[in-house]
């Protein structure tokens, strides 16, 4: 086994320290796998200040929750992080029979440039775009969301929003109304609510409004209004919005991976991607964004698997 804090040959690379890396890392650190964690550091949740839904967790911060687990990695010595530091290409390494992969490296003066490893996890995570509302940022993550199981509790029997333009806001409305019968779905003028969708929301009590947005209303994270481009307002007291995802995997686009549509990896039920010594967990891997728990169990999950593929062993856990 080689020692992460000296060398630059480890058997496993995970890139982003969110809870899918930190968990693979505590695994794979307790298989003594000698690994190299590399965080970015930009977490998709930053936006929120407590999580929900994470067993023995719940209401949490997410920044707390990530200085737990790294509090846990210390302990295990062959356990490197590169903080601040995000990898900027991926490639295979065909000189190298051992080490697979050569993971280019952009961060903290007197760091490393690169890594090479025998396996490499994807645990990056996406990217989020909101509609192009001015304000929708200052109220994303306090009284505005996007998943509905992580948020919704909270909000239950509030009038609320439910803001996008995309074809599934009809299906994300009908989840929302298990928390609330008093939801407005806006489509901000996107034709994505058809005449049938839209009647069986009304039969639901849900409204759908079609007009352009101005903005939202409200004071220090507290939405209290939408406000339409033909000037009328509609109170609400919280919302959910539906972002467009991107997976950010294309420093590792050179290995011809496996991706959705949507770019999300193709990982089989264990992690595994399309290419050899290469898996995924989390919300970068098929179908997208999850949830915090499910991410840790995902890397868990990816860091056995990855340990039996070392060994070449195929047995159960
Ligand atoms: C506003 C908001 C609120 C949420 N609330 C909840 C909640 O209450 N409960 C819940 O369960 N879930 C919640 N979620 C969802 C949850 O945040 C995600 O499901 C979870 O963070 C996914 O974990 P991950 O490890 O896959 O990715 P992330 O947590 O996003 O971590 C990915 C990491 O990889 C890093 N990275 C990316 N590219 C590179 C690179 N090339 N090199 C190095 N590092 C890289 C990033 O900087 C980041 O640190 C929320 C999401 C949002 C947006």
């Amino acid at each position: 086994m080689a020692d992460p804090a000296l060398s630059t040959e480890v058997d496993a690379v995970i890139v982003g320290g969110g809870p899918a890396g930190l968990s693979a890392a505590l695994n794979l650190g307790r298989a003594r796998a000698s690994v190299v964690l590399i965080d970015a550091g930009r977490p998709r949740n930053a936006a929120t200040l407590r999580s929900h839904g994470f067993l023995t967790r719940d209401g949490v911060s997410p920044l707390e929750l990530r200085k737990l687990a790294r509090a846990e990695l210390a302990a295990y010595p062959n356990v490197r992080v590169l903080d601040r530091t995000s990898v900027s290409a991926l490639t295979a390494d065909d000189t190298a029979s051992d080490f697979r992969f050569i993971a280019a490296l952009h961060g903290r003066p007197g760091g490393p440039s690169a890594v090479a490893a025998r396996a490499v996890l994807l645990a990056t995570g996406l990217r989020e775009t909101l509609p192009d509302i001015p304000s929708l940022r200052a109220f994303y993550g306090m009284t505005v969301f996007s998943c509905a199981a992580c948020d919704a509790w909270e909000l239950q029997d509030r009038p609320l929003a439910l803001i996008g333009e995309t074809p599934d806001l009809a299906a994300r409305a009908r989840l929302i109304a298990r928390w609330t019968d008093r939801l407005t779905v806006f489509t901000n003028g996107a034709d994505v609510v058809g005449a049938v969708e839209e009647a069986e929301l009304a039969a639901s009590g849900l409204r759908v409004e079609r007009a352009e947005i101005a903005d939202l209303e409200g004071e220090r994270g507290a939405v209290e209004a939408v406000r339409l481009a033909d000037g009328r307002v509609v109170p609400i007291e919280g919302g959910f919005v539906r972002p467009r995802w991107h997976s950010a995997l294309d420093f590792a686009s050179g290995l011809g991976v496996d991706r959705d549509l949507d770019g999300h990896l193709i990982v089989d039920a264990s992690g595994r991607t399309s290419v050899p010594g290469l898996y995924g967990a989390g919300d970068a891997a098929a179908p997208g964004p999850q949830q915090l728990i499910v991410a840790a169990g995902q890397g868990a999950r990816a860091a056995a698997v990855l340990v039996h593929d070392l060994v070449g062993v195929t047995t159960a856990h």
